[in-house]
């Protein structure tokens, strides 16, 4: 067999087989291989007009028919299967050869793996691809890990197939090891936040405007047109417009109010605890897909009083204005929090992640391209220490302008009784960021009574600790 394919992937369902589809479309010579023949096999018959496509039953002749360094990208269902592939593949490969993590890989895994495959002279590189399979295809937003000698070899070709945002593509290097994955990791979290302040600003102008799904799917429609620009405002906009074919309701009216989750949102969670960086949106927004799923307690719930008031609005515009403000504020504190949590991890880790170039990478292909996205790449392109995303001038002067009508629609759901998590934990992330003084002081002083903790004062330097005794 001739060793020609410039790259092979291996793990041919729906993301694979696209993403091989993606390569050869960009006139690349793709080696592909899955576990079971059948759908090497159906890719080749159904799509073989895409490009070359150079297919094998096992992973022997797999790894023989790609060009060296070899570069392979494993694409199948993440956790043990990935370590499976990598067991078979690693006696095939040979010094210098790139294997690529493609999936949903938990980045402490992506760093195990990066170890133990740089100890047999491999390269392993963790990628994050988000897009879906319609991305994977067409062009995916694309945040490759691992050694920076590897991206010289693959960042050419990973950046030919992304997406293309004014003709700039959808990935760059990210940082070693690890940082790929945990990007597209944090990107997730992002997204589930992102997706709850949508649902929590639905569930006010129902509640509120007593509104149709089919209206508030023209208010999306037209706040897409402004500042909220993105994909997930512009499919809401599409979704609530849907009708179900059987009954003829309104299709959301028809779906059971339960959210389910993979996992990736939890993992962006239970990381924002390790390192103490508070990302209260995204964990609100993991939080609230448990409720909705926390079936005996929602049943046993309904008994609880509400001594909530009735909705008065007199003013319909202007409250969706206000909606629209505080889930645009809400929203910017999500990934301000995100972009929080990156900067920690890079920190500690050593990753050297560039937060602005992040915020350029995902503004085309991914599940959370949106236009205010370029603007948070110009406020890392001002200040790439920023310490705080919402501290920017842009961002604070936006934010400002709608600090009003964020206090007002969270206390409005709060009289009416309206469940906003995301919402006014963003707005209490906001005045607890900006607070001259927090109540942590009280805090301390109740750990050095119990506990001796200690306490530093705002009048000198150094730790102190009172003897309590005789105060009780
Ligand atoms: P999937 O359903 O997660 O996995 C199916 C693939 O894994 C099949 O090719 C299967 O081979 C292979 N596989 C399973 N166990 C294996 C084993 N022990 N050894 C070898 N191969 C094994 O596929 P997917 O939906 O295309 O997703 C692939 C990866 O992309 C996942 O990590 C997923 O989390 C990630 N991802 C998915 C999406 C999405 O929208 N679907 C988006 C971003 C990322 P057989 O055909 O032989 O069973």
């Amino acid at each position: 067999m001739t060793a020609r394919a410039q790259i092979g992937v291996t793990g041919l369902a729906v993301m694979g087989r696209n993403l091989a589809r993606n390569f050869a479309r960009h006139g690349y010579t793709v080696a592909v291989h899955n576990r079971s023949y059948a759908k090497t096999a159906s890719l080749v018959a159904d799509h073989g007009d895409d490009g070359d496509f150079v297919p094998s039953e096992s992973m022997a002749d797999f790894v023989a028919s790609l060009a060296r360094p070899r570069k392979v990208v494993i694409m199948v269902k993440a956790g043990a299967a990935t370590d499976a592939v990598i067991a078979e593949l690693i006696p095939l490969l040979e010094e210098g050869d790139i294997v690529i993590d493609a999936g949903n890989a938990h980045f402490p895994d992506t760093r195990r793996r990066e170890a133990e495959l740089k100890a047999h002279g491999l390269h392993f590189v963790g990628t994050g691809v988000s897009g879906g399979e319609e991305g994977a295809l067409n062009g995916p937003s694309i945040m490759p890990g691992g050694s920076p000698e590897s991206y010289e070899w693959l960042g050419p070709i990973l950046e030919d197939i992304s997406a293309k945002v004014d003709g700039v593509p959808c990935c760059t290097y990210v940082g070693p090891d690890g940082a790929g994955h945990f990007v597209k990791m944090v990107h997730n979290g992002i997204e589930y936040a992102d997706m709850q302040l949508i649902a929590e600003a639905y569930d006010l102008l129902k509640q509120g405007l007593g509104a149709s799904a089919q209206e508030i799917g023209e208010i999306f429609a037209e706040w897409n047109k402004g500042d909220l620009e993105s994909f997930l405002i512009e499919i809401t906009a599409d979704v609530l417009a849907h009708v179900d074919a059987e009954t003829g309701n309104a299709f959301v009216d028809v779906v059971l109010d339960r959210a389910e989750q993979k996992g990736t949102g939890r993992w962006t969670v239970q990381n924002a605890l390790d390192l103490g960086v508070p990302i209260t949106g995204i964990a609100e927004a993991t939080f609230a897909r448990a409720l909705s799923g926390s079936v005996p307690q929602r049943e046993a719930g309904r008994v609880l009083p509400a001594e909530s008031g009735a909705w008065e609005i007199s003013d319909r515009a202007a409250f969706i204005e206000d909606v629209r403000l505080a889930l645009y504020a809400s929203k910017v504190v999500a990934y301000s929090q995100g972009f929080d949590q990156i900067a920690a991890a890079s920190a500690e880790l050593g990753w050297n992640i560039d937060r602005g170039a992040m915020a350029r990478i995902w503004r085309g292909g991914c599940i959370i391209r949106a236009r205010f996205l370029n603007r948070i790449t110009e406020a890392y392109e001002r200040n790439p220490e920023l310490s705080l995303l919402l501290a920017d001038p842009y961002f604070t002067e936006q934010v400002g302008q709608g600090v009003g009508a964020w206090r007002r629609i969270v206390a409005q759901a709060a009289l009416n009784g309206v469940p906003t998590p995301a919402f006014s934990s963003s707005l209490a992330y906001y005045d607890g960021v900006r607070a001259e003084r927090l109540p942590a002081n009280l805090i301390q002083a109740q750990r050095d009574f119990f506990g001796a903790h200690t306490y530093q004062r705002i009048d000198k330097d150094g730790v102190f600790h009172t003897e309590w005794t005789g105060d009780r």
